[in-house]
Parts: structure tokens; sequence; C-alpha cells
């Protein structure tokens, strides 16, 4: 053996990464250890071709018997004493636990790197499937700018319907109290000074009409807050839907819409009352507009007819608060020697401020509610909900952009949607079904829109929202 069999242990390492991929046996291992160790027969592995598949014959083991046996440190092994074969023998024990130091070495790695490579993978498709869901659940292919604006406000429309959904019978228990409070003070303080003053035609008037708008109220208040507005049937049927409703999974028919705060669907949906803790639909909305006008009439009627008491009332408040006054200075200064003047008794401060709160309830109850009703009437006459008016609006738009003129399909001309709408179907009808209280339904069943009868002049609806 040449003496350039000297051990050469330069950059011992640097041939393990390449031999990633390769499947090393033990005895692979053991083999590369003496590569390492001799060098002069394996100059290939040191310029890193100890792949698997690069090795070549040079690897295999029947090429290595002949370096195992004889190599040592000071050459031949043949020519070596005992010394050379303890030598030897130190050698050999010093490449076994370098080999298993490398052995544990490349486990660790094949490890450390097949864990990584998992965690890795298992965050991608992790990714994955959370890009897909998101994808899944924002998809819609008439994605806009509405759309993304309600995604935002979703949670302050969510808190809004709770809160009107549990608060809608605080508001019906105060529609109650205060109208309760206007007619007690109506008939404690008003009615007694009305008999008392005025003419006997003035009282008759006052009677009859305070008492017929009271029952008026009353009655259409009962029916609003009662009769449910109408809800299409759950059940397969064979009304003709013009949409699915996305929120109950079922036909919509012409004019319904979905009340977040119900939780259903309503026929010709116009909107949610929190006052009345219920929807207006198709079979109350008579009864809300009747009861809102009413109302408005009833408040302009207290208002007009305690005018005079009001001012008379609030200068007493204010000749009151004057004494009162007086009263604090001459118990301070004890400087007043007159005699004072007299106080007003626990009776006449209640009047004097339950008129004044009577006139200034009434009188804004009568602006805003006032022009809620003209709002409503207005939507009437041209046939519309307050939902449709905004959907109609937006289409009507659309259309003047393209040339063309929009046409509510369900409206029948000013007059005629007013009939339809309090379902006069006979001259008679403005006394018994208007002017009287009246549990007459209105026409259709809401599922269709039909041409109603006392509709004179027919149209042909063109577009069905
Ligand atoms: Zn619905
Ligand atoms: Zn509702």
């Amino acid at each position: 053996m040449p003496a350039a069999r000297r051990l050469s242990l330069k950059k011992p390492f640097s041939h393990w990464p390449r031999l990633e991929g390769a499947v090393v046996t033990d005895g692979a291992i053991g083999r590369l250890s003496h590569v390492i160790s001799t060098q002069t027969t394996a100059p290939s592995v040191h310029r890193g071709r100890a792949r698997a598949g690069a090795v070549g014959p040079r690897y295999r083991g029947d090429a290595w018997p002949a370096v195992t046996a004889g190599a040592g440190a000071n050459g031949g092994g043949a020519r070596a004493g005992p010394g050379g074969r303890l030598c030897v023998a130190g050698m050999r024990s010093r490449q076994r636990a370098f080999a298993a130091v490398m052995r544990l070495c490349v486990k660790c790695l094949r490890v450390g790197r097949r864990r990584r490579f998992r965690l890795a993978w298992r965050a991608q498709q992790l990714w994955r499937y959370g890009h897909l869901c998101l994808r899944s659940l924002l998809y819609n292919s008439f994605t806009n700018s509405d759309v993304l604006l309600d995604s935002l406000f979703e949670p302050i429309y969510w808190l809004v319907d709770h809160v009107t959904r549990w608060f809608g019978v605080v508001f019906v228990a105060l529609v109650i109290v205060l109208t309760s409070s206007i007619v007690a003070i109506v008939y404690i303080c008003l009615l007694p000074l009305i008999l008392q003053t005025y003419p006997p035609g003035w009282v008759c008037w006052h009677l009859a009409y305070g008492h017929w708008n009271l029952l008026m109220i009353l009655f259409h208040y009962s029916m609003a807050i009662t009769t449910p507005p109408g809800n299409p049937p759950q059940a397969k049927s064979n009304t003709v839907a013009v949409s699915i409703c996305r929120k109950c999974i079922s036909p919509k028919p012409a004019r319904t819409h979905h009340c977040s705060i119900c939780n259903r669907c309503v026929l010709k949906m116009d909107h949610h009352c929190p006052w009345l803790n219920n929807c207006v639909g198709h079979y109350n909305h008579r009864y809300f507009f009747s009861f809102c006008l009413f109302m408005t009439m009833g408040c302009i009627y207290c208002g007009i007819s305690s005018w005079d008491m009001f001012r008379e009332a609030y200068a007493a408040i204010e000749r009151m608060k004057m004494l009162e006054k007086e009263r604090l200075q001459v118990a301070a200064n004890q400087t007043y020697y007159q005699t004072p003047p007299p106080a007003f008794s626990f009776r006449q401060r209640a009047f004097h401020k339950s008129i004044v709160y009577l006139w200034v309830l009434c009188s804004s109850v009568a602006l805003a509610l006032g022009a809620l009703t003209l709002w409503h009437a207005a939507l009437i006459t041209r046939g519309e909900t307050s939902i449709e008016r905004h959907i109609n609006k937006k289409e009507r738009q659309r259309l003047q952009k393209k040339g063309r003129v929009f046409r509510n399909p369900y409206s029948y001309g000013a007059w005629d949607n007013w009939k339809v709408f309090l379902g006069v179907e006979t001259r008679r009808h403005w006394l018994t079904r208007v002017l009287l209280p009246s549990t007459h339904l209105p026409h259709g069943t809401g599922l269709s829109w039909d041409r109603p009868p006392c509709v004179t002049e027919p149209r042909t609806p063109l577009l069905a929202i």
C-alpha cells in the first residue's frame, strides 16, 4: 500500500449534505466512514458524488475488503507488527465511533427536515382550505358597493334589529300610557270647561267629534298591533314567485320582502313599526295608516281646542315661579313686611301643568306624526310602499339612462290607488269602511296582484318587482 494512504479528515462533513434523498443503510454509512478515513480509494466521495445512485461499483460491499483488512496509518497492514495491530484496532474503534456519531447526525437531520417539511405542508393545506372557504362564503355574482356596505354595517343592523324587537313592547306601552294620559286630561280638565263655557252647538260638536276620533284611534291601533301583516306560505304551493328569500330560503311573491326583526317574509311589506311592535304589510297597512291619520287629527284637535287654556296655564306657571322666587327672598332677608300674595293650591298647579303637558305633547306628536302621515299618503297616491319607493327610484334612474320610462305596475292612478287601498268599491263604503271602524279585508291575497274590480282603467303591468 502507498504511504499516501494516510488519514485525512479535511472537511469530513462536506459530503454529508449530499446524502439527502439517498437510501443510506447502516452498512453504507460504515463504508462511508472508511471512505473518510482512507480517502485514496474514494476520491469521488470527496468530490461530492456520494449519492446512492452515483457511488458506482466502488461503493459496493464487494469492492472494499482489500481496504478494510490492511488499512493503517503506517502504510500496508501486512507489514504491521503487534504494536501496529493495536494501533489499527484503536483506529478501527475510533472509526466505528465516528461512524456512529455520523449516523446519529444523519438521523437527526433527516427527522428534523421531515418534521419541518410536514409542518410546512400542513400550513400550506390549511391556507388553501381557508382561502377556499372564504371565497365560497363571500362569492356573489351580484357583489357591488351596496353589498359591501351592507356587510360592513351588518353588526349595526343586528344591534338595531334586536333592540327594536325587544323594545317593541316598551314602545307599545308608551303609546298606550301617553294616549291614556292625554285622554284623562281632556276628560278631567278640558271637557268640563267646554261644557260650562261653550254654546250648546259647539258642545255637541266637541262631544261628537272628540269621541268619534277617540274611537277611531283606539280601533285602528288595536287592529294594527293585533292583525298579522300576512306571510307567504312555507309549504309548496302554486304561488307565482319572483325571487327566493335568502334568509327563509323560500319563494318570494311579488311585493314581498323579508323583515329581519320579525325574521320572516311579509306580504306587501311597508316597514316594521316599533310603535306597533308589528310589521306593516298587506293585511294591516290600512289600519296603520288610519291610526296615523286619526292620531294626527286627534292631536291637532286637542292642540287647537286647548290653545287658549294653554296660554293661560303658561302664564299661571310663570306667576307661580315668580311667587316662589319672592318667597325664597323673604325667607332669606326677612324684609317682606307686606301681606304675601295668595299661593296656588295643589289642584291649580296640577291643572295648569296638565294643560301645558297636553298642548306640548299633542303639538309635538301632530308635527312628527303629521309628517309621517303625509309621506305615507304620498306613497299610497303613487301606489308604492316605503320599500318599493327606493326600488322604483333606482329602477327609474336605470331605465332613464337607457332612454326608457319606468311605470309602476301596481299603480292604477291616484284616485284608484286610494280606492284600492281603503277597499272602497261603492260610494257607501266611504262611510262604512272609511269613516267608521271596519274590519274588511284588502283586495287580493297578497300573493298575486290582479287588477281590482274598483279600478276603472285597466293597465298592463310592465315590470314585476
Ligand atoms: Zn324571508
Ligand atoms: Zn317585522
